[in-house]
């Protein structure tokens, strides 16, 4: 039998796709890369922009076309078959079971039982390991699940629930098998890590639950199990305590690479947007970073073009790049998504008005990109290599600030951790001793949807 899952959107539904990798692996299937040799196709979707939807689409429409030419069970997973939306169209293509991302231990039954759905969210998966991956060096590890937060344009808290964190015993359990395995790298993945451990609820001063650590001490206690690089994401401003910046800066193995998503710099967009926290304590949290951590890299994810931004909001967007320089940025046009409060609520504004300001955010991002990757020009980094450039006779790899870098399969033959010295910088890219930097412009890694 051989199974065919197709990932959509992000880190956690990549560790999910293990996840029913694993399930299916149990009970006799092999895998393959193409639909048309699958007995099994499996969908695990993102729901969270128009984007991901459409391709959503796009595969069902391709799946249904297959199912006509011959037998083959196609499952609808992951954040859209929660939602109504996924469900129509789930229904409207002829899928044979659907699952929630809350419900993935219910993968067995489902293939047994065509037209079974769940999308209750399951306890289960609270205590859910996969084993480890076999001949990776970097892997993820989910700690906490869903959230609590209810970002205006977020559709994240209906599809994947209210937070739950993992038992820190679970954790170590799997970060233990994952070191054993050969991974070299952990990335430990919630909606919002910091909130760890944290009782149900929010704002800064949630207790912690009985029993468990805070993110913390759990940093810490990942950080002494042997592995060379721990990373962590996402992480929410309104819980990103001094306590945690403490534990990075005490735990060697704690890669100093902060993803802490300000999504606008006008405090009156951010409250429309319910981020809990004003301009003025995120740029605090931005200094005590800085101050604890000089040499730390800080990205950021942005929202352009939120309903209602207004030009001062968006000037105040580009006042706060300058004051942060943040090393890079996700950076998004808004894209409503239909559930969501901001949908109901609030007039969105033109397209164009989006994508101008868009455009305005990647020139300012790029000049502040160069100015800090050229801090790294002339130093010696470590560099986690995962395999070929796209470039002839390069190896493309990341260091502990996760600044993409490109090496020569001279100096790194093969996957692994290498240290080399940095001889160029562009705004997306650090060039290592020996790698020719190639014509070509500014790669963004920003999203027009
Ligand atoms: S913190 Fe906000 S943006 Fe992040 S998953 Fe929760 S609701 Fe969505």
């Amino acid at each position: 039998m051989q199974a065919c899952v197709i990932t959509l959107g992000c880190q956690m539904n990549e560790y999910d796709t293990h996840a029913i990798q694993s399930q299916l692996a149990g009970i006799g299937y092999s895998f393959v890369d193409n639909i048309h040799d699958a007995d099994l196709v499996l969908l695990n979707t993102c729901a969270v922009r128009g984007k991901p939807v459409e391709k959503a689409r796009s595969i069902l429409g391709a799946l249904r076309k297959e199912k006509r030419r011959r037998p083959v069970t196609v499952g609808l997973m992951g954040c859209l078959a929660q939602l109504p939306e996924g469900q129509v169209m789930g229904a409207q293509f002829g899928v044979d079971f659907m699952l929630g991302p809350g419900a993935l231990t219910d993968l067995i039954p489902a293939l047994q039982q065509k037209g079974f759905t769940s999308f209750a969210f399951k306890d289960e998966l609270r205590d859910y390991a996969p084993p480890p991956p076999q001949g990776v060096l970097s892997a993820h590890v989910a700690i906490t699940r869903g959230c609590n937060h209810k970002c205006t344009y977020c559709i994240v808290p209906t599809t994947r629930g209210p937070e739950v964190s993992r038992p820190a015993a679970d954790i170590l359990r799997e970060v233990e098998a994952l070191r054993a395995a050969g991974v070299v790298e952990v990335n430990l993945l919630g909606q919002n890590v910091n909130s760890y451990g944290l009782e149900p609820g929010l704002g800064p001063h949630r207790k912690l639950l009985p029993g468990f650590p805070s993110f913390a001490e759990l940093l810490r206690m990942v950080g002494q199990l042997g592995l060379p690089r721990v990373r962590f994401i996402t992480s929410h401003p309104i819980n990103f305590t001094d306590d945690i910046i403490a534990a990075i800066a005490e735990t060697p193995a704690v890669c100093r690479y902060i993803h802490l998503p300000v999504q606008a710099g006008s405090n009156r967009t951010l409250r429309r947007m319910a981020r809990e926290y004003t301009r003025e304590y995120y740029l605090e949290r931005i200094a005590a970073i800085r101050s604890q951590l000089p040499d730390a890299t800080i990205s950021t994810d942005i929202i352009c073009g939120f309903p209602g931004e207004t030009e001062e909001d968006f000037e105040e967007t580009l006042t706060l790049y300058d004051a942060v320089r943040f090393d890079m940025a996700f950076m998004f046009i808004y894209s409503e998504r239909a559930g969501t409060p901001a949908a109901k609520h609030f007039d969105d504004i033109p397209h164009a008005t989006k994508v101008a300001r868009l455009m305005r955010l990647i020139e300012r991002q790029k000049y502040w990109s160069l100015q800090q990757y050229r801090r790294w020009v002339g130093q010696t980094v470590e560099v986690l290599v995962k395999g070929p450039a796209h470039e002839a006779n390069l190896m493309q790899g990341h260091t502990r600030g996760n600044h993409t870098v490109v090496v020569p399969n001279t100096t790194a033959p093969r996957p692994g951790l290498y240290s080399v010295r940095i001889a160029h910088a562009t705004p997306h890219m650090l060039y290592a001793e020996g790698a020719a930097v190639p014509e070509g412009g500014f790669v963004t890694t920003a999203v027009l949807n």
